[in-house]
């Protein structure tokens, strides 16, 4: 009877892993379509200084609107994007686009571009940055791009040269979702980079756990004593807010600050759309 529902059992696995896998590559095509159509679209959420309330920039953030599903986050479609091989023309479609755009806003603001880390191993992203900033006449210095350290850069030799290649262009690096996974500190002792990120768990914690504000503090020092800005993720209540003004944080972003939309000049309020 035990095999019986061994067998049971891994009978509804391998269908439940055949669903898996069919839904990936069901969501694969659709991407690789989507890239065809060109219909990604782009959203910008402000970044603003803590202390005075300036805009310091605009964080790109990747829209689409999967046929028959309806929006479908980046967190979940990226990855797919990676495994498929679609990142390099998603990703090139994301950084020219961005760039056009903002070369055309009435304000020189900065904007950050987020970059798989497969992108980073490939030799391709220098010559792509240098030419999308001469197609777009954009400024280098405003430009960022936001980098995790993820499980995929193969070859970090070859991401670290590509990162400085860049970096001597003028455009600056970020490390995004500082704190977690892959971007520890073993990021900040071997990549160039211009700005810490911290990541929003720690954000949805800081009032509630003394723990989470004694590291937000930590990471605040490290950045202070690195002179690299710290840019807090995730800020939704006005508490928290408070607390990163007390604590010396350079840049926030969040709901709070701003919802990622469209940007709609002159006034440069966003049309909420995300
Ligand atoms: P990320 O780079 O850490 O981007 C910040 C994410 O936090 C965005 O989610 C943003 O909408 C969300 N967010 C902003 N403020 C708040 C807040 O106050 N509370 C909460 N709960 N969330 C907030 P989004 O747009 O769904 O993107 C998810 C991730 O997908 C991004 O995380 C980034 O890793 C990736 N991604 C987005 N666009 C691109 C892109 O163009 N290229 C690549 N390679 N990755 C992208
Ligand atoms: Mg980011
Ligand atoms: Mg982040
Ligand atoms: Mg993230």
């Amino acid at each position: 009877r035990a095999k019986a529902e061994f067998e049971t059992r891994i009978c509804y696995f391998e269908s439940e892993m055949d669903d898996h896998a069919r839904e990936r590559r069901s969501m694969a095509h659709d991407l690789w379509e989507a890239v065809e159509q060109g219909s990604f679209e782009l959203a910008y959420q402000v970044q603003k200084n803590v202390a005075s309330g300036a805009v310091t920039g605009y964080e790109v953030l990747l829209r689409w609107d999967r046929p028959g599903h309806g929006r479908v986050s980046p967190a979940d479609f990226i990855p797919i994007a990676e495994e498929c091989g679609a990142i390099g023309a998603i990703g090139a479609w994301v950084l020219k686009t961005a760039c056009i755009e903002a070369a055309s806003w009435p304000e020189p603001h900065k904007i950050a571009v987020n970059v798989s880390g497969l992108q980073l191993s490939q030799v391709e992203l220098v010559d792509l940055v240098k030419m999308v900033l001469f197609q777009s006449g954009l400024a280098p210095e405003r430009l960022e791009l936001e980098v995790t350290e993820t499980a995929i850069i193969a070859d970090k030799k070859r991401a670290l040269a590509t990162l400085r290649q860049i970096r001597d262009m003028g455009v600056s690096i970020a490390i995004d979702d500082f704190g977690t996974g892959y971007s520890s500190l073993e990021t900040l002792r071997s990549f160039p980079f211009d700005k810490i990120k911290l990541d929003r768990s720690f954000m949805a914690e800081v009032e509630t756990s003394e723990q989470s504000k004694a590291i937000v503090r930590a990471i605040l020092a490290l950045g202070r004593s690195l002179s690299v800005p710290v840019l807090a993720e995730g800020v939704e209540t006005q508490e928290q807010l408070d607390v990163l003004r007390v604590e010396g944080c350079t840049e926030a972003q969040g709901f709070l600050l701003g919802r990622p939309g469209r940007m709609n000049w002159p006034e440069a309020d966003m049309l909420m759309f995300a």
